[in-house]
């Protein structure tokens, strides 16, 4: 728990399962006031807001496509007028799309990139607008992905659009650091979540997936919201641009684990 948070204001996108769900329940027990938004799980986003408030904290959810201005600035604005302002925004929501990238269509593409990377754009420029107009420090959390850092095979539109947000993340960390508005990154590596789900239910798939994690685990959604909370508190009042990466150590290189090469 970190005390500092009680009674912030944060708005999660992509908020009715997976990550988000869990970073939306980990603010709540913080006793925080979340805006869980979603894009068409009305009924997982109620069960989120249900969880929030029984943890302790306040929530509303709200259907909004992070990829439209008016999507996002229906968030701010669910966040002002419900709970008096923001102070965290978390830019969450986020597809991928496998394909071998000769037989991607530009459609395909651009729906990636409109979700993972112009989604991340549009939420921290509507957040930055407030904190500025507000004069008050501001926090922002970007989900990235260890494929911010490692090539990804069949899923270029995905690693492209990560690799993005990691210099988008630094760039605007810099541009914002002296208006006391914090931006960082979070690199999950293989998390058990509904993205992973059918490639988790395939138990080949599961174990080569455990073969690439030096912790030989997949990793559960409230370790990576326990790293949201830490970017969100005061503890981590010091850190500003990077990728904190929440991966059992897949960013290790695991093939060198038994000293190859
Ligand atoms: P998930 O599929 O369980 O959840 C993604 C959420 O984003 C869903 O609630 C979905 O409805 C929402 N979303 C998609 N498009 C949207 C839109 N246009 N507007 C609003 N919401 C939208 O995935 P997850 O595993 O919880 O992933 C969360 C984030 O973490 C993503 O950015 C993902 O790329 C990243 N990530 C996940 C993993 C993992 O292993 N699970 C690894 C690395 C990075």
């Amino acid at each position: 728990m970190y005390s500092d948070l009680a009674h912030k204001v944060a708005v999660v996108t992509g908020g009715s399962k997976g990550i988000g769900s869990a970073i939306a329940q980990r603010f709540g027990a913080e006793h925080m006031a979340v805006v869980i938004n979603y894009h068409n799980d009305e009924k997982g986003a109620q069960k989120v807001a249900a969880q929030v408030k029984a943890a302790g904290g306040q929530a509303v959810s709200v259907q909004a496509d992070v990829a439209t201005e008016s999507g996002v600035t229906d968030l701010l604005e669910t966040a002002v007028n419900q709970f008096g302002g923001l102070d965290v925004w978390v830019n969450n929501a986020g597809m991928e799309i496998q394909v071998p990238t000769h037989e991607l269509s530009l459609a395909d593409w651009n729906k990636v990139m409109a979700i993972d990377q112009t989604g991340v754009f549009l939420g921290a420029k509507t957040a930055i607008t407030y904190f500025k107009r507000q004069g008050k420090p501001g926090n922002i959390i970007n989900l990235s992905s260890v494929h911010e850092q490692i090539p990804w095979p069949t899923f270029a539109s995905y690693a492209a659009a990560k690799g993005g947000v990691k210099l988008f993340t630094q760039t605007i960390a810099m541009e914002y650091a002296r208006d006391n508005i914090r931006v960082n990154s979070i690199g999950p590596g293989a998390i058990n979540t509904p993205i992973n789900a059918k490639k988790f239910a395939d138990q080949t798939q599961y174990d080569q997936t455990v073969s690439m994690v030096p912790m030989n685990r997949i990793g559960k959604p409230a370790e990576v919201a326990a790293g949201a909370a830490w970017l969100a508190s005061s503890e981590s009042s010091y850190v500003t641009g990077i990728t904190l990466f929440i991966d059992g150590g897949m960013t290790l290189y695991p093939a060198f684990k038994d000293g190859q090469g």
